[in-house]
């Protein structure tokens, strides 16, 4: 199938040498997200000391994941693998119980070819409880693509029939919202909706966002179904053919793959709700495949610019480089552009042109209403390279990984740490202010410190 490219972007590839985080680590946020599962990634010591580190102090919160470390015998194949992975999906059961454990594979199970897929729902009929395998390696996979990984696995998993009793308790969201409603009052709230056919949700985003979301849609009179992952796996949401799904994240284009061509459902392709131009994009597109005309959008979206009006003057005319880690980078340049600012280039470990055609073709229009020059899009960027374009443009803001950071600030440029982007609260109207205080939040710093004359401490031989 050939797509229509947008036309003004400037695509390239590199060598696919960068920084990233390992995809394994979305069982940091999945395990909080989904409250009654259970993470088990079976690795080595290398993906142990990879989460111990990346996650924080979470871990000694009691964390609902663990690891299976895989031991001379397991890849030499003297020992049993189903047996050995029986044995600790039975502790797991035993002092957890979770409604769900999710196996997931990693680097050395791809290599030794350890059959995950097919040892799963053996076992999962021998132990009684549900087996979700997803394969979210660092040999295929970058970062937030691990989401991706799991979450299309889960949409296999979400019933096809509702059952009349369950349907209160599957939409969770519904029901927060109906909360200490009447039975009629309920009925005349459904009533505010327009007529549409069922649609979901998906991404795993912080459960504020998620209503959020949910009540701005409803103020234009759309109802949402369910969500991809919901609070809990048992509250999976039900998808039948010909539903609506819609994604929240520029990184999920496998779940939305297997959404439409396993569960025959019918993709909403939008721009992602990162930002006020964003969400407001986001919501137009639902509105106009559910041929319902936006009201309010308008000023919605002004009020917002105008109450970040501090914020976007420090961003404004500056120059901004994403070296590219998590996917996201697409839509937080458009914002970027959108704000005033210039970017040259976005690396991005992934490009998938058809799942993100909606986010690219509203950056190139964003650009062309701004003036701004076309950024450059790297996929597969080659940080060595990176480096020395930063050192030859000298941007005013680069938004980067924890390894290059400190190093980049000692040479006197600033930098904005990538992950945080992707656990702080981004999505939708409300959170453009959190949005724009990370982005910012160097550069307000480094105003402060400017007076002390100590903005470039490496020694001048030392050159990137
Ligand atoms: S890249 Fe592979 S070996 Fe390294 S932490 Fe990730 S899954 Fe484990």
């Amino acid at each position: 199938m050939t797509v229509a490219q947008p036309e003004g972007l400037n695509f390239e590839c590199e060598t696919g040498n960068y920084h990233t985080f390992c995809p394994i680590s979305c069982v940091a946020w999945l395990y909080q997200k989904i409250e009654d599962s259970f993470f088990l990634v079976i690795g080595t010591k290398t993906c142990g000391y990879f989460l111990q580190n990346a996650m924080g102090v979470m871990i000694f919160a009691e964390p609902r994941y663990a690891m299976a470390e895989l031991e001379e015998g397991d890849i030499s194949a003297k020992l049993n693998d189903y047996e050995e992975l029986k044995r600790l999906s039975l502790q797991i059961k035993r002092d957890r119980n979770p409604s769900v454990i999710v196996w997931i594979g990693t680097c050395t199970t791809e290599i030794i070819k350890m059959d995950l897929e097919g040892l799963a729902p053996k076992l999962e009929a021998e132990i009684g409880i549900p087996i979700v395998v997803a394969r979210a390696n660092g040999l295929d996979y970058a970062f937030t693509q691990g989401e991706d990984t799991v979450l299309a696995a889960m949409a296999a998993r979400c019933p096809k029939k509702e059952v009349e009793a369950e349907k209160e308790e599957r939409n969770a969201i519904q029901k927060l919202l109906n909360f200490g409603r009447q039975k009629e009052e309920v009925a005349a709230a459904d009533r505010e909706y327009v007529d549409h056919p069922p649609l979901v949700l998906f991404g795993s985003l912080p459960d504020p966002v998620v209503t959020q979301l949910t009540l701005e849609l409803k103020k234009q009179g759309i109802k949402v179904s369910g969500w991809l992952p919901s609070k809990r796996y048992t509250e999976l949401p039900v998808l039948e053919e010909g539903y609506y799904v819609c994604g929240v994240n520029p990184f999920l284009s496998r779940t939305a793959t297997t959404l439409m061509r396993r569960r025959k459902c019918k993709l909403i392709g939008a721009p992602f709700p990162i930002g006020p131009d964003g969400t407001r994009a986001w919501i137009e597109k639902i509105c106009s495949v559910f041929g319902i005309e936006p009201k309010g959008l308008d000023d919605r979206e002004r009020q917002i610019w105008e109450s970040v009006e501090d914020y976007v003057k420090l961003i404004r005319g500056k120059t901004v480089f994403f070296m590219g880690d998590n996917l996201l980078e697409i839509s937080q340049a458009r914002f970027l552009i959108r704000c005033g600012a210039i970017v040259p280039e976005i690396g991005i470990p992934y490009m998938d042109k058809r799942y993100q055609a909606a986010e690219l073709k509203l950056l190139e229009e964003t650009c062309k209403e701004m003036g701004a020059p076309m950024p450059t899009i790297i996929e597969k960027p080659d940080n060595y390279n990176q480096l020395q374009r930063i050192h030859e443009m000298q941007p005013d803001l680069v938004i980067t990984g924890m390894a290059h950071a400190n190093p980049l600030e000692a040479r006197g440029i600033n930098t904005k740490w990538s992950v945080e982007f992707t656990f702080a609260q981004i999505h939708g109207f409300t959170n453009t202010r959190d949005l724009l205080e990370l982005a910012t939040r160097p550069l307000r710093r480094n105003s402060n410190l400017k007076d002390l004359g100590w903005d470039k401490l490496v020694k001048e031989a030392a050159e990137v």
